[in-house]
């Protein structure tokens, strides 16, 4: 097993990490920008090293100072958590020259999961189903018009290395693909450095389905189940549940079966997740592989027992998958709310600022993720979560009843966030009666 693992992250995905490697006797190096100074990652570590200054680009992103930061530290791996460097081919590859090991996937299957239009491509070849749409790039407006003369409006262009649920242009007609396409490709190049886009079919009112992959260096591949991630914003997921709502469990073992399948014909390993939107009348279709830790992992653990992070270190560790043999049921309902630092009255800008006072829910089965304490800064230089709130119960129902418990004790002072707008969803009648898809909050959420 690692002596000591970097931890090249910061907030609430950093501390989690932080956890599992106290669990496990590991020591924890954990890194920070100088705007992250007075951090809690910084204080619950065994060791912290500065990465520079606030731009993510000069800290979080920067692969010279955090493979250096490693080396002084004399780790012997690096978690990457979520966003920042974590699906970066050219930082696995960093890792591997510096003898670090990453807590990840090889630099192949994030190459071609980084990819998307590529993996829809090898998923298709492997009669996995997908969107009917574009094979590839799609280089110029021509093709593009033919493509959406062939598939039929409405049709949606997609960065094909996006991610984050950016760069996405719905075109209803011919008038909106000629209007949005440059558009579309030149925010594909500043986001993602690169113009490439696809193009799939729209499917109105999907609900997004995905399913949690475990793959040892052995050739074991296991899906431990799935999530609900339908209640999103701006293509954002903001709730995620396990197990899925209301699906039938015909098309959950399906989909399942497809989900394995894919990870099977890229030899996955370690940790992943797979993807599907399914259409209203229950077809499904696969979207995309994500190659890390999800944000929505917990959902995960509360209905499996697992602990996901120290899966991924014990896999990166070449130890054999434990989940192995086992069939998982998931035990109960868990909801996840993704607490921004966000004014939800306000198109929910984000809030940056200092958290005054706060107060945190618990009980049985209210499990909060975060990073904040007394007279916390949320920097407006990284993303808006600030915390998750993660709520398990017998049945849906029960959990439901228990958020709203929960998110009336949970108190944030001195800033924004989007914990009065999960009251408002909590209450709604469709979501109540688990009629959600991913429009479900322009439609219902006034
Ligand atoms: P990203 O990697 O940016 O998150 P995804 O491909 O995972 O992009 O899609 C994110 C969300 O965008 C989906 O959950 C869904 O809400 C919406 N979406 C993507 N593709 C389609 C599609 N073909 N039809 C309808 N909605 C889509």
């Amino acid at each position: 097993m690692f002596k000591s693992i970097l931890i090249a992250n910061r907030g609430e995905i950093a501390v989690r990490v932080i956890r599992a490697c106290k669990e496990m006797g590991i020591e924890s190096v954990s890194v920070y920008s100088t705007a992250d100074k007075d951090c809690i990652h910084t204080k619950l570590s065994d060791r912290s090293i500065c990465i520079g200054p606030p731009p993510p680009a000069k800290s979080y992103l920067n692969m010279d100072n955090i493979i250096s930061a490693a080396k002084v530290a004399g780790c012997d791996a690096i978690h990457p958590g979520y966003g920042f460097l974590a699906e970066n081919p050219k930082f696995v590859d960093a890792c591997l020259q510096n003898e670090l090991v990453f807590i990840g996937p090889p630099t192949e299957a994030i190459t071609l999961a980084g990819n998307k239009s590529n993996a829809i491509d090898i998923m298709k070849k492997n009669k996995i189903p997908v969107i009917p749409g574009s094979s590839g790039d799609v280089g110029d407006i021509k093709k593009a018009l033919n493509l959406g003369n062939h598939l039929g409006y409405p049709i949606i262009i997609k960065a094909s290395f996006g991610g984050g649920g950016k760069g996405m242009r719905i075109c209803s007609n011919k008038e909106d693909l000629i209007a949005h396409f440059p558009t579309a490709k030149s925010e594909s190049e500043s986001s993602f450095g690169t113009d490439e886009v696809y193009i799939e079919k729209y499917i109105p009112k999907p609900r997004h389905i995905e399913f949690q992959i475990i793959a040892d260096n052995y050739g074991n591949i296991v899906c431990v189940g799935e999530r609900e991630c339908s209640i999103q914003r701006r293509h954002q997921k903001l709730i995620e549940e396990a197990p899925a709502v209301n699906m039938p469990p015909k098309t959950i073992k399906l989909m399942r079966e497809f989900a394995l399948k894919a990870a099977r014909v890229i030899n996955y390993k370690n940790l992943g997740t797979i993807e599907f939107l399914v259409d209203g009348h229950g077809n499904f279709y696969f979207i995309e592989i994500n190659t890390r830790i999800q944000v929505e992992h917990p959902v995960t653990e509360m209905v499996t027992g697992l602990d996901l992070v120290k899966e991924q270190i014990k896999i990166a560790a070449c130890r054999k998958t434990s989940t192995l043999g086992t069939e998982y049921k998931p035990r109960g309902h868990c909801i996840e709310f993704r607490i921004n630092a966000e004014d939800p009255d306000n198109d929910f800008r984000p809030c940056p600022g200092k958290i005054t006072d706060f107060f945190l829910p618990g009980g049985p089965g209210v499990r909060v993720d975060t990073f904040i304490h007394p007279d916390c800064e949320v920097s407006p230089f990284y993303d808006s979560l600030i915390a998750k709130l993660i709520v398990w119960d017998g049945t849906r129902e029960e959990a439901i009843r228990k958020s709203h418990r929960a998110l009336d004790e949970f108190k944030i002072e001195g800033i924004k966030t989007t914990i009065p707008f999960y009251r408002k969803i909590i209450t709604n009648k469709n979501f109540i009666s688990g009629n959600i898809h991913t429009h479900f909050i322009e439609e219902e959420i006034k």
